[in-house]
């Protein structure tokens, strides 16, 4: 039986995991598809209070890893399938064909890239359509691209990939960015970043490989459309809470993130906490979401003692 099962190896569950490690409670931590969440696949981070410099992402995962292991976090890779809550007030967690059991449990999941839904967008993905610029952006060397998007991830993705592509063309439904100002400025100041207001893709068109080629753009002013030679498209339209896994513990808002108790990270069922992006569809930044981890700490710990 352990005291506290962590799922989800972000920012929020990193920081969930160094607190009740130091706590004693020898936090198992089980990691998901995407070990070390989001920030793996940015590139610097200027906003995480302690780095005057910025921090790469990825390094920063790795320090939170190695932090969390040092005071006795253990980490399995494994998808979770479900949870149940026993009679007796534990749970059980079936993840990567294994039963476990736990006093308490923080959902620390995150959330994983929106995509527009058109037909042919699963045939893509690894062969011209990607939600990552730091994954596949070296790929496009010298070749048009663009970005559908228009907040600050579009445009942290199109500054990343003017380093490769020799253009890169921002595809927007309005006609004002949603980003933060600095990240719009630096934007729209690149001279290889193209903005197209006013315009939806409607069609991913490929070549005889099955490769992206171009896509149809729609006009939402005057509903012209035009054709717009890319070999990538990266989508950074906002992302989907990773949440569905555990339906029937927890209330769900309407986008499917999880409801916390007002000012808390406790949730409708006694011991299961939630933290980070899969119930925090407001702030969304690293910090809050390292914030909200520690405090699910906190009160898993306190539900602990109290049941001792
Ligand atoms: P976001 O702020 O929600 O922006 C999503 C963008 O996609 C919006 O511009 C939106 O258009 C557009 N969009 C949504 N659905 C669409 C659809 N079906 N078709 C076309 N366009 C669609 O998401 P984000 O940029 O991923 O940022 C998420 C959070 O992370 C934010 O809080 C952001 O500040 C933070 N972030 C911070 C940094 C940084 O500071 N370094 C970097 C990346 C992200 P509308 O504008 O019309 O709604």
């Amino acid at each position: 039986m352990e005291n506290v099962i962590i799922i989800g190896t972000g920012c929020a569950g990193y920081t969930a995991a160094i607190y009740t490690a130091r706590a004693n409670l020898a936090p198992l931590m089980l990691s998901g598809t995407q070990p070390g969440g989001q920030l793996t696949t940015t590139t610097e981070v200027e906003n995480f209070p302690g780095f005057p410099e910025g921090v790469m992402g990825p390094d920063m995962m790795m320090n939170m890893q190695k932090q969390a292991e040092k005071f006795g976090a253990r980490i399995q890779y494994a998808t979770v399938e479900g949870i149940t809550k026993e009679t007796d007030g534990t749970f059980t967690v079936k993840a990567g064909g294994e039963t476990l059991k736990s006093k308490t449990i923080i959902i620390a999941t995150g959330a994983a890239p929106r995509h527009l839904g058109l037909p042919n967008e699963k045939d893509l993905i690894g062969r011209g359509l990607t939600s990552c610029a730091t994954c596949d952006g070296a790929f496009y060397r010298d070749v048009p691209v663009a970005v559908i998007g228009g907040g600050d991830s579009a445009c942290e993705e199109a500054g990343f990939l003017t380093r490769f592509a020799s253009k890169v063309y921002l595809i927007h439904r309005r006609d004002e960015l949603r980003a933060s100002k600095i990240m719009a400025e630096r934007a729209l100041d690149n001279p290889k970043i193209e903005p197209v207001w006013n315009s939806g893709v409607t069609e991913y068109l490929t070549n005889d490989k099955g490769e992206m080629r171009a896509i149809t753009l729609k006009n939402l002013v005057d509903g012209s459309e035009s054709e717009l030679e890319v070999e990538c498209v990266f989508v950074a339209i906002g992302h989907v809470p990773n949440s569905s896994f555990v339906s029937g513990l927890v209330d769900l808002d309407e986008n499917g993130y999880i409801l916390q108790t007002p000012g808390r990270t406790s949730t409708k069922t006694a011991g299961l906490y939630a933290a980070g992006d899969v119930a925090d569809h407001f702030y969304r930044q690293a910090i809050t979401a390292a914030g909200q981890g520690c405090a699910a700490a906190l009160e898993a710990e306190r539900y602990l003692a109290e049941m001792e």
